[in-house]
């Protein structure tokens, strides 16, 4: 199943695509709920963010391919920090480069949308609360990385969260591929199976730390590739099986 959030009558709906077909539902994904009468085309709709989470938990250096690009050792436990819900933005809305930043970079990432309440679980149960998968791009103002002692202020900017363009319940996230493309030209490509550790993995590492809630949104880390954006670019997040995810970068005001 494919699940959308979008416009509709000026407020935020929820609904399952099927080809250009778009039926809204009377609530959301998290309750029991119905498929209500009016159909909508799915290519005229403005689609948005299609999880609305309490928190968005990152997962830093989660790739073979990236720590061997950076000469890093492999983490022995998932290195995890937050980004507010006030960078999330959705398909098609600008990536707003900060003045006080002078490199901003794109890191295609695979994420996880949570199903329910979930605490301490196991990497066999994560699958029972796992709602479904979608695209992400971890923006990251990497000077700003380098410059503090950890990683908040580089990675909260609003609009540093693109996410989208749906949630696919039904995927195998075990190895997809996932790749990143700069005006058009590929930058990132490499497969989940690279990954340190496995969606199932850190679901369950994240909820033996903190309370998850339907909706939360986890991003399971960029492979290697990595690299600045610019006002006027556009950005492209491409996984297999979950479509792309395209916004264009523009300057701060
Ligand atoms: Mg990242």
């Amino acid at each position: 199943m494919r699940l959308v959030r979008f416009l509709a009558r000026g407020k935020p709906a929820w609904g399952i695509v099927n080809g250009d077909e778009l039926a809204e539902l009377d609530g959301d994904f998290f309750t029991p709920f119905k498929t209500l009468k009016a159909g909508h085309v799915f290519s005229q709709v403005k689609l948005l963010p299609p999880c609305n989470p309490s928190k968005v938990v990152a997962v830093g250096l989660n790739y073979r391919d990236h720590a061997h690009e950076l000469g890093l050792a492999i983490p022995e436990e998932p290195v995890i920090f937050l980004k507010p819900t006030t960078t999330i933005i959705g398909p098609g809305e600008s990536i707003i480069c900060p003045r006080t930043s002078s490199r901003v970079d794109y890191e295609a990432e695979l994420g996880v949308v949570v199903k329910d309440r979930t605490r301490n679980i196991g990497p066999e149960e994560a699958p029972d609360h796992i709602l479904g998968y979608t695209c992400a791009n971890d923006v990251t103002a990497r000077d700003l990385q380098k410059k503090g002692g950890q990683w908040t202020r580089a990675k909260s900017f609003d609009t540093f969260c693109p996410v989208g363009p749906w949630i696919e319940t039904d995927l195998d996230p075990g190895d997809l591929l996932i790749q990143s493309y700069l005006n058009g030209e590929r930058r990132q490509s490499s497969r989940t199976s690279q990954l340190i550790f496995n969606v199932h993995e850190l679901v369950s590492f994240i909820s033996g730390i903190m309370t998850l809630e339907p909706g939360d949104l986890i991003i399971t880390g960029t492979p290697a590739g990595i690299g600045p954006m610019k006002p006027g670019d556009e950005i492209e997040v491409r996984i297999e099986g979950l479509g792309s995810l395209k916004n264009p970068v523009s300057a701060e005001c």
